[in-house]
């Protein structure tokens, strides 16, 4: 391994500076100076009652208030119209709720909340309609080819393109303001119909031959002009809805009375609905997400990384609070019975270490499992006690994550889940287990962020343009190391093949063949798709160059002797000549100079055992390939280990990832977290002050929902470097378990020790 004689003082240069959030909200509208921070700024804790249509009849307004008083909020969301009207609209097809019987009731509690001090936004839900509306408004519904209007259940769908979002819904906000003076809007499913539908009512037709002059794309087809034009035309329409409503909103109700539509925690789920999260961010005074609980396999930390990923494209200065559900929501999904405490509060936990404000979620204003009004308060509580620490502060981690909303459509296409959502989690889970701190990139925010960041990481961003490829080499010209995995840089930004990989000089390889054309069903790039088949296994063979013999073991071939002269990146294997892999793998051309650690076994059989022995125990096929240009470290792996990762879950992936990436930083990564247990870890600077999340996800349900209890974890030994022009702190403040930490200066480090961790501990250093 080659020593990295510069990574202090590049360290140095990575830390300082003006503010990640500053440099990267670059649209995001100036506050106005004289002028007090708005509401939305300040709103730290939020709640949520989401009325049924039963409930005007039993709402205890009462009740409610002692329980915002108890669990600290600060905003709530309130149902007002959309689907559902929860006040006497003068719209007459604006259907009331089934029990309202003339009562204003979202008029009642944005009243009770104003004079108990609280924020409301006004809830809308207002993408489809009863029958009767549909009847009086035919044209302003969406439409399948055979002209039929799309429905779910009983409800008709409308369309984006109609009057019924550029006069009707505009007519109900301003109605909705000037009756009860609600402090902003959301909504859940502001953005219409999905990609999965083509609507082609008239509306849809006539505007989109006005913008395209073509006609409507006849299927969903990636490879046609027209379907490529309609997914971009259709995030158009979004974003200008987007402006409409806020023109709408603060038009009536002033400049602070903003609407924010409801948004995802996943890009894929973003992407289905053409809310572009980027666009969004820019334009959003507060994000609202709508992310209430985590997947079964994705684990707690996918929350820590929506906050992350939602701040570094919209700043760290501006809110994010995330719709929590305090009700049992998958697996098993069930609306009016308690989420398991530990499962809720977590969730609530890990999105809080990632800068998200914490929203606590009802469906429905009576319930009998009461269990579930015990879960918010006390992390509320914590939250208010502890505001100054959780807000107003910026990431510090020299490690970058790229992604890309453009990579999910044109190259994730149909199969997102497995070519872009895949690939970043497994990068994610092997950052996490390795404690080491990262930030999503969104990858046109790369110039801007790149003064912070010493490693970039590309989990198989299959589809870059020119331009996008052209700023990650400027990335590596300053300096900046880079790790890309799979089909990375293989299509353009259409997800169209090109004869080589756009990053092709950087990685120092060249494909040897051509890329498969993306399809629906199918990946092909790079060699990069697919695994062996259940009934053969491949293999990842280390540093074969360096072994006597590898066709198989001698007497007296022990590894270990090897091992020492092996690559950095496979320290830890010293035991081993071979890695489970499971893909498949093609012959690339590397340039010279650069090293090949890993190469591809090809398949043999898995079953009968008798036929399990490998035909072909070496090949010149690599599956990691690292060469150094200037200060610049470069790993492109073409094997789809972070895909694998995130499928199987083998700590040999993880630790390959996490090899990998520590030798690509250098010296950068500024935490050091050690003890036992999974510890999702985010440090933060504020001011002249760090603080340092350690998020406890050792559990017997750390992979399987939901958790049930926690598991404490310690002592936690800690070793933070202080960025540059600072003083490591002489003071660790445990600001969850209320003591101090006794702290020992090393060099431009502090180091302290964790006795113990429940479910989290959040250090103040400074
Ligand atoms: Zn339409």
């Amino acid at each position: 391994m080659s020593s990295k004689p510069y990574s202090t003082t590049r360290r140095g240069f990575l830390l300082e500076g003006a503010g990640l959030a500053a440099a990267l909200a670059l649209d995001a509208p100036a506050q106005q100076p004289g002028r007090p921070a708005p509401w939305y700024r300040h709103a730290y804790r939020w709640g949520q009652t989401n009325i049924t249509e039963k409930d005007p009849v039993r709402y205890d307004i009462a009740w409610w208030r002692s329980f915002w008083k108890r669990t600290e909020v600060q905003a709530v969301i309130v149902n007002a119209g959309g689907i559902v009207a929860y006040y006497p609209s003068k719209f007459p097809l604006h259907h009331r709720a089934e029990f309202l019987n003339g009562r204003d009731l979202f008029g009642e509690l944005t009243k009770a909340a104003h004079d108990d001090g609280i924020f409301v936004m006004a809830r809308m839900d207002s993408n489809r309609t009863a029958e009767d509306f549909f009847q009086a408004h035919p044209d302003w519904f969406a439409r399948n080819r055979n002209g039929e209007p799309y429905r779910a259940a009983d409800k008709y769908i409308t369309c984006i393109n109609s009057p019924y979002y550029d006069e009707y819904l505009p007519g109900v906000l301003r109605e909705i303001w000037e009756r009860s003076r609600p402090d902003g809007f959301t909504d859940n499913s502001w953005a219409g119909m999905g990609r999965e539908s083509i609507c082609y009512c008239a509306n849809c037709a006539g505007k989109f031959r006005a913008k395209t002059n073509m006609d409507l794309p006849r299927a969903a087809n990636w490879d046609d002009g027209a379907y490529r034009k309609w997914i971009l035309w259709n995030y158009e329409r979004r974003t200008e809805v987007w402006e409409l409503n806020n023109r709408t909103t603060q038009g009536v109700g002033g400049p602070d009375c903003v609407w924010s539509g409801m948004m995802s925690g996943s890009v894929s789920g973003l992407a289905r609905s053409f809310r572009d999260l980027r666009e969004v961010a820019h334009r959003a005074g507060i994000m609202m997400l709508d992310h209430q609980r985590r997947d079964d396999d994705t684990g707690f930390q996918q929350n820590g990384e929506t906050g992350k990923r939602v701040h570094s494209v919209m700043g760290w200065d501006k809110l994010a609070p995330e719709s929590m559900a305090m009700y049992q929501s998958g697996p098993g999904y069930y609306r009016v019975a308690s989420k398991p405490a530990a499962e809720a509060r977590m969730w609530m936990i890990a999105g809080i270490a990632g800068g998200i404000q914490p929203w606590w979620h009802y469906i429905a204003a009576y319930h009998e499992d009461r269990r579930m009004y015990d879960t918010p308060e006390p992390v509320m509580r914590w939250c208010k006690a502890n505001e100054s620490i959780l807000v107003n502060r910026e990431p510090v981690a020299s490690v970058g994550v790229l992604w890309s909303q453009r990579n999910t459509d044109f190259f994730g296409r149909e199969d997102a889940g497995d070519r872009v959502d895949a690939p970043y989690t497994g990068f994610m889970h092997a950052l996490v287990r390795a404690r080491i701190p990262y930030v999503p990139i969104h990858v046109d925010d790369l110039a801007a962020a790149a003064g912070k960041l010493s490693l970039l990481v590309l989990p198989n961003i299959g589809a870059l343009s020119e331009r996008q490829c052209e700023s990650i080499r400027v990335f590596a010209r300053n300096g900046g190391s880079v790790f890309a995995t799979g089909a990375s840089s293989r299509y353009d930004e259409w997800g169209d093949p090109r004869p080589d990989f756009g990053l092709a000089d950087l990685f120092s390889v060249h494909a040897t063949a051509p890329a498969g054309r993306l399809s629906n069903a199918q990946q092909g790039g790079g060699g990069r798709r697919g695994g062996a088949a259940p009934e053969v296994h491949t293999y990842l063979r280390l540093s074969p160059e360096l072994r006597g013999s590898i066709d198989g073991p001698k007497a007296g071939d022990e590894p270990a002797a090897a091992g020492a002269r092996r690559h950095a990146v496979l320290q830890g294997f010293d035991r081993t000549d071979i890695l489970p892999y499971g893909g498949t793998l093609q012959e690339l051309k590397v340039d010279a100079g650069a090293v090949v650690p890993l190469t591809f076994v090809p398949p043999f059989p898995t079953y009968p055992p008798e036929t399990s022995w490998m035909r072909q125990p070496t090949t010149s096929i690599p599956g990691l390939v690292l060469s150094e240009k200037g200060r610049s470290r470069v790993a492109y792996m073409p094997a789809d280990i972070d895909r694998r990762y995130a499928r199987e879950h083998l700590p040999d992936h993880g630790d390959l990832l996490a090899n990998v990436a520590r030798w690509a930083a250098g010296g950068s990564i500024p935490l050091v977290v050690e003890g036992p247990g999974v510890i999702d870890c985010h440090l933060y600077r504020q001011g002249a002050r760090l603080i340092l999340h350690l998020v406890n996800l050792t559990n017997a349900a750390t992979w399987r929902a939901p958790m049930e209890d926690f598991i404490p974890v310690g002592p936690i030994r800690v070793t933070v470097t202080a960025p540059a022009g600072t003083q490591p702190s002489t003071t660790a403040r445990l600001a969850v378990s209320g003591t101090m930490a006794a702290v020992r200066r090393n060099g431009s480090a502090a180091e302290f020790s964790v006795p113990s961790i429940r479910d989290h501990e959040v250090v103040v250093l400074g």
